[in-house]
């Protein structure tokens, strides 16, 4: 093979945006490379501590469209039938139940690593080349894409920056990512409990952050995330005995005693967002454009759906072949993403201002409306079907008909 190859899209990334990005667009027949970074040990040696996911309809529509979702699901998913809110009383602020016209669970909880290793076999199939090696620059010029790596040269029509809130891509568009610091870390781990989850989701609101339990498959299994001041996080991330008595103590009256947890790890929490999805022939996805609050599990939701949105703007190749054409579709993706991700940024740093405040008329208006909510079943539904990702702006190829 030579030192330099041509492709229609590069997809600059490893994580699963970057993954499904590659596979739909493989799938409307471009020819699609990946550039990660050497990927192989880490899948091989085994030894990666399990994350999970809260997947939304709306992406596993998406998994659905790339003949994955029997896979992706397999291992240990979970299934979220109902959720439960709570503040700092002994019974919950606010309950999402089952209901008999609502037989779809509200969401899944799946494994990163699984939905990686499923994606990479995918996209191999629909003939991705997946190019692991060192990326040294990035050129989105007009006229076309360069892409410098260690091993090669890439020239592409589209590079899509699937590369993290580090991004080099954004970085060599001269966009930044301006967030704010919300003075919290996530502190993750799969902990066993000594009652059964029952297969509903929990969040409890503490003053120092919330603290959140997914369904795994186990009915003793949960998947946890605790976000907390990053003086908690550090001492929590120690684990052991001190770590399950600490989630019992949030959690116990609802799930018993914290029998045992595996090595929680922790991750640093912003929010924010670029001015600008695209720069000459390049454009982000996923965390490379905003990154926000883990506590309604939207973050990679909102990542496919970009993702989704960029393949309908981009619809087929020839869109391509001039820099007009492809600029309008570009601004369609922008504009769309934009507002859809600003709305998301406010409802994930709104809750959480408003469930962690101690302002007494913060907490009372909270009581109240809370209250309200929870007598809503019209509105209960509203919140429902909006969080699946289903309704409203969203792509044609994740649209409830
Ligand atoms: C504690 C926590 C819990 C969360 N829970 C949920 C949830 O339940 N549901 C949900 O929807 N979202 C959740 N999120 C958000 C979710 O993790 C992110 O939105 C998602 O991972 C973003 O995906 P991404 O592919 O854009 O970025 P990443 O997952 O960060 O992937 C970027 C990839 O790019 C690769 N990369 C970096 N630099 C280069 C380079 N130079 N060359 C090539 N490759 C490169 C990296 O190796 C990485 O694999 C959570 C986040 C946190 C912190």
């Amino acid at each position: 093979m030579g030192n330099e190859r041509t492709y229609d899209v590069c997809v600059v990334g490893s994580g699963i945006t970057a993954l499904v990005a590659a596979g739909i667009f493989a799938q409307k027949n471009f020819s699609v490379c990946v550039v990660a970074p050497p990927l192989r040990e880490e899948i091989e040696s085994g030894d990666i501590p399990p994350r999970h996911y809260s997947i939304s309809a709306s992406s596993r529509r998406i998994f659905e469209l790339l003949q994955v979702w029997e896979e992706v699901n397999g291992v240990d998913g979970g299934l979220v039938r109902g959720i439960e809110v709570w503040g700092s009383a002994s019974r919950p602020l606010i309950e999402f139940l089952p209901t008999i016209d609502r037989l779809s669970p509200l969401a899944w909880i799946l494994e990163r690593q699984n939905i990686v290793s499923v994606l990479l076999v995918a996209i191999r199939g629909l003939g991705v080349d997946i190019i692991e090696s060192e990326l040294i620059s990035v050129a989105c010029a007009e006229d076309t894409g360069l892409v410098h790596l260690e091993s090669c040269e890439l020239r592409a029509s589209l590079i899509v920056g699937a590369d993290g809130r580090n991004s080099k891509v954004r970085q060599s568009m001269g966009v930044s990512l301006v967030t704010k610091t919300i003075g919290q870390e996530a502190v993750v781990a799969v902990v066993k409990t000594e009652k059964s989850h029952q297969n509903f989701a929990c969040q409890r609101f503490l003053q120092t952050g919330p603290i959140a339990f997914l369904p795994l498959s186990d009915p003793h299994l949960s998947s946890i995330v605790w976000s907390c001041e990053p003086s908690e996080a550090q001492r929590l991330t120690e684990g052991g005995p001190f770590f399950n008595e600490a989630v019992t103590s949030v959690f116990g009256h609802k799930y018993g005693e914290v029998i045992d947890s595996r090595a929680p790890m922790s991750f640093g929490i912003e929010s924010g967002g670029v001015s600008s999805f695209f720069s000459g022939r390049g454009v982000l996805v996923g965390e490379s454009a905003h990154v926000m609050h883990p506590l309604a599990g939207q973050g990679l939701n909102t990542a496919l759906l970009d993702v989704a949105s960029l393949a309908e703007c981009i619809d087929n190749k020839d869109v391509l072949l001039t820099y007009s054409s492809l600029r309008r579709r570009l601004r369609r993706y922008e504009r769309w993403r934009k507002a859809e991700v600003l709305k998301m940024l406010s409802v994930t740093d709104g809750l959480n201002s408003l469930f962690c405040s101690e302002k007494i008329f913060v907490s009372l208006f909270r009581k109240l409306g809370a209250r309200s909510l929870n007598y809503s079943p019209f509105v209960k539904d509203f919140l429902i079907s909006h969080a699946a990702g289903v309704y409203g702006d969203v792509p044609e190829m994740v649209r409830q008909k």
